[in-house]
């Protein structure tokens, strides 16, 4: 199964990267390989480590015990299956006892894991390869933060968004009334990048809001990092990656440098020529 950026399409709007931090019974995850982005990395089964510690074999002596109680600890290794490559991550995070309903509807026990470190962590979308090299390590760093935090992940994502602005050349300083010169917020940087793109710039509002309930320590729900990171992906592909946007923009310095020639022979021209 292929969970990295799978492609879904619901009726209500729903993020379209979707990545699962759990699996039943044993790993059955592949993502795509962070050292080649070619490979997928696929856990050695025969790896897979699970104990479970004294205290919760010990709590079996409690008569209110019932296997809900039960926790577990994991890890398992991952190796990218295209050989040439060979890349090593380790994943581990922590297990319960939960309860389904099979197929005749009779209830049964199985193990739930939930991933809390994965070492190195899979990129969540391919980042173009032009991106700034600040704005990718902190993209990076929010993939990472990912499968222990999503508060701190979108924190980070902010933080690449900061480093956006400043690849862009949007200031971050302004005068205030006074004439004192002040940092901009994040919000007003993107204001003032709106003035000239629009498009891309109203959409990281989004991230803005998102970056902040992680910065105020608020959880931020999954589903919101991964639409904010589906947005961000855009963007960069956009800014980065688009040739639409680069030949128009080809496009318009050629009609601008032969607008200043013609200006310059012919001081009588009108400018909106
Ligand atoms: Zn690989």
């Amino acid at each position: 199964m292929f969970y990295v950026i799978h492609l879904r399409f619901y009726a209500a709007m729903s993020p379209s990267i979707s990545v699962y931090k759990s699996f039943s019974d044993k790993p059955d995850f592949e993502y795509i390989c962070p050292e080649c982005n070619v490979g997928y990395l696929v856990p050695d089964l025969t790896t897979f480590n699970v104990v479970e510690p004294q205290h919760s074999k010990a709590a079996q002596e409690c008569e209110a015990w019932d296997p809900d109680w039960i926790v577990y600890r994991f890890t398992v290794t991952c190796v990218c299956n295209r050989n040439e490559c060979g890349e090593v991550a380790i994943v581990s995070g922590s297990g319960r006892v939960d309860q389904r309903y099979g197929d005749r509807g009779e209830s049964e026990y199985y193990d739930q894991f939930s991933i809390k470190s994965f070492f190195p962590a899979p990129r969540l979308f391919q980042i173009p390869a032009e991106t700034p090299e600040l704005v990718e390590t902190l993209l990076d760093k929010s993939f990472s933060l990912y499968w222990a935090d999503v508060s701190a992940a979108s924190n980070a994502l902010r933080a690449s968004l900061e480093e956006l602005l400043n690849a862009l050349n949007i200031p971050s300083q302004e005068k205030n009334r006074k004439g004192d010169t002040v940092r901009m917020s994040l919000h007003r940087r993107l204001e003032v990048w709106s003035d000239k793109e629009k498009e891309y710039a109203d959409l990281c509002f989004a991230l803005k809001e998102v970056g902040n309930l992680g910065s105020h320590g608020e959880e931020v729900k999954t589903r919101h990092y991964l639409g904010t990171l589906e947005i961000y992906a855009h963007v960069l592909r956009e800014l980065f990656e688009n040739n639409s946007k680069k030949m128009k923009e080809l496009a318009q310095s050629i009609r601008d440098e032969i607008k200043a020639k013609q200006r310059s022979k012919r001081p009588d021209l009108r400018a909106d020529i």
